[in-house]
């Protein structure tokens, strides 16, 4: 509201038209700033006897004496107050209203009435008790009043008229202080009437105080200085939170910074201090500030809770009423600049009640469900319960003030704060350890499934080698008699005789074949034949010893490599094998016997001779035929290779 409001023109006039002093001349006498705004000097001499008259009748009203040695008092005592419902009063009409004693005291001497419309108009009368001047401070203890008119009656009758409030630009204020303030002089020994005007779309809250300028600054000292710790902590949570947000970008650090600052400014604007500091200028502001303040609070209270009880998995209907909420406080703060200053003050305190039984109720629900760090969570919101409860104790007058008590709600949110901020650091470092856990676990598994994986792998290459082997095994055998096959014999013959030749060693090759088999298998049949060859074959590997090589090289014949055996060794085991065969009766159906004999051609090489294997073959197979030729059933040695 401007400064030159109809009301205060029509006060002007009226103050003139009943010879009222105006404040701009008071200023121009007195010389200090803000002592006036508006008015001017001694209007007229007109109604000076209507004045004294009414200030004998004020003589009835009761008076605070202050005394030289006094530093403050408070007013509640002797204020008595009117209501003027229409706010179309004036002063002279409400000094008539005063004096007249139409004034009530203020309830249990304490000048709170809540929400209320029109102008409440309250009147108190002190006196200078000492004998020298004196010089007091008139201080409104409540920061959000928006229009304040004080008219000063003096003895002599002359009116002086001050405003303040935060409808008026703050520079106006007597002392640059974040409640209302006006200086009072006062002459010794002469009473002075107080008429005070206080209009506000706040809460009607007026305690007023007076101090010396000595004990203003004492208390201005003390005050500043609990809020200075007060809002340094919630800077220094705030800060450290952004940076811890930054750095580890964790999203709750932010919404927790977020909380502390929504929950600072509203205490800010409440205090006075944001429109003394942030927008001294701005009167829409300094009004504005204060819903829209209290719906960034609660958006970002709901906001934090919702992310820091993980509500969207843990609980969600918990998460669905939240978002709700902050739904509804985004609404409001979106709309509160243009909402009527009341209704949305009234709708922001009135969402604190759900809004924080929400947060607790979900908040009890999770830490039931075993989410530790919504215990430290709730001993956080205890601690500002606390606080709130004992500044509600404190203003029912149930405790004393002290302090502790007076600051209660500060040290409890100042509390709620740093317990909040513990518990992010402990909910931070639960979630590390269940990552931790969840990796380490992970990591367990993975192992456990890759030392299973291998086993099954190296179990899987293990057949797979045995398989191969053999497989091996397989095609270098025959498959009839099971010694080797004349593949294998094909590409061991040549290297092993030449491995022999590095080693010095001698090397003897025999080829057996049996006599007129062609003849067992006409008269006895092929399967007698087979178990014949099968028989030979195991006779062959028994004869030639365990370093020996026996392959089928077709049909009815065998050759055997023996490296390392001379042309003696070979023709004794040779020897040997057509004794056995030739001894050997094999037994047929019907208990009839086989009688077999073997042809053996043997061939050595001595320890250094050059000889190639084909050359060495062709002498054994040579040395076979000739057994063959001489009669068969015998041995022939070839020619031995030197
Ligand atoms: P010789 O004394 O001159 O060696 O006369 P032989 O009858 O043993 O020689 P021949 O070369 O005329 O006959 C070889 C016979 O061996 C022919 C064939 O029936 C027989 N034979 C070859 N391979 C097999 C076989 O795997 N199983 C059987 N049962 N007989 C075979
Ligand atoms: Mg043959
Ligand atoms: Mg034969």
């Amino acid at each position: 509201m401007p400064v030159n409001s109809v009301a205060d023109r029509q006060i002007r006039r009226e103050s003139c038209k009943f010879g009222v002093v105006c404040s701009e001349c008071a200023e121009s006498i007195t010389g200090r700033r803000g002592v006036a705004q508006r008015s001017s000097w001694f209007c007229r001499l007109g109604l000076q006897a209507a004045l004294l008259l009414a200030s004998a009748c004020a003589l009835a009203a009761p008076v605070l004496d202050l005394s030289p040695g006094q530093s403050r008092a408070t007013l509640g005592s002797v204020t008595t107050y009117a209501v003027d419902a229409s706010g179309q009063a004036d002063a002279a009409q409400m000094f008539g209203r005063a004096d007249d004693a139409a004034f009530k005291p203020v309830p249990a001497d304490n000048a709170t009435f809540g929400f209320v419309d029109g102008a409440y108009w309250f009147h108190a009368r002190v006196a200078n008790a000492g004998s020298a001047d004196m010089r007091w401070l008139l201080v409104l203890e409540y920061a959000l009043l928006d229009q304040v008119d004080l008219y000063l009656r003096h003895a002599d009758g002359r009116i002086e008229h001050f405003q303040s409030g935060d409808y008026h630009p703050f520079s106006q204020r007597a002392v640059s202080y974040r409640h209302p303030n006006f200086w009072l002089q006062m002459p010794p020994g002469q009473p002075l009437d107080l008429l005070l005007r206080v209009q506000s779309q706040s809460s009607m809250q007026v305690p007023l105080a007076l101090y010396t300028p000595t004990a203003f600054i004492e208390l201005a000292r003390d005050a500043q200085l609990g809020m200075g710790i007060y809002y340094g902590i919630l800077l220094a949570l705030l800060f450290y939170n952004l940076i811890l947000f930054v750095s580890l970008r964790d999203r709750s650090h932010f919404l927790y910074s977020l909380h502390v600052l929504g929950f600072g400014l509203v205490l800010f604007c409440l205090n006075g201090f944001a429109f003394e500091y942030f927008w001294p200028n701005s009167t829409w502001l300094a009004n504005a500030a204060v819903p829209m303040s209290m719906a960034l609070a609660m958006l970002a209270m709901h906001l934090f809770a919702r992310d820091f009880l993980e509500l969207p998995r843990r609980l969600p209907w918990g998460n669905r009423v939240l978002l709700g909420m902050i739904a509804f406080h985004a609404l409001m703060l979106a709309a509160s600049p243009w909402l009527d200053y009341r209704v949305a003050v009234l709708i922001g305190t009135g969402m604190v009640f759900p809004g924080v039984g929400a947060v607790i109720a979900v908040a009890i629900v999770v830490a039931r469900r075993g989410f530790r760090p919504a215990l430290l969570f709730l001993l956080a919101w205890a601690m500002l319960l606390a606080g709130t409860l004992v500044y509600a104790l404190v203003s029912f007058g149930m405790l004393g003030k002290s302090f502790a008590t007076e600051y209660g709600m500060q040290i409890g949110s100042a509390a709620e704060m740093i317990f909040l901020s513990f518990a992010l650091a402990y909910r931070w470092a639960a979630l590390r350890s269940e990552n931790e856990r969840i990796a380490r676990e992970a990591n367990e598994q993975l192992e456990q499934r890759v030392e299973a994986r291998t086993s099954e792998l190296s179990t899987a290459l293990q057949q797979l080698s045995e398989a191969h082997v053999r497989l091996r095994e397989h095609s270098a055998r025959d498959g009839l008699t099971g010694v080797f096959n004349r593949r294998h014999f094909d590409q061991h013959f040549a290297p092993l005789l030449a491995q022999c030749r590095a080693d010095a060693r001698p090397f003897s090759l025999l080829i057996a074949d049996l006599d007129h088999f062609k003849r067992v298998n006409d008269e006895h049949g092929h399967l007698t034949g087979d178990d014949c060859l099968r028989c030979i074959a195991t006779s062959l590997q028994q004869c030639a010893g365990e370093h020996a090589l026996v392959a089928r090289f077709g049909g009815e014949e065998f050759v055997v490599l023996m490296p390392g055996t001379d042309e003696l060794g070979a023709r004794r085991s040779a020897e040997m094998l057509r004794q056995r065969v030739a001894a050997h009766r094999f037994a047929l159906e019907g208990g009839r016997q086989l009688h077999l004999t073997v042809s053996i051609g043997v061939a050595s090489a001595g320890s250094e001779a050059q000889i190639a294997a084909e050359t060495l073959l062709r002498r054994a197979d040579d040395a076979l035929y000739e057994a063959k030729r001489g009669g068969r059933n015998r041995v022939v040695q070839g020619p031995v290779a030197a």
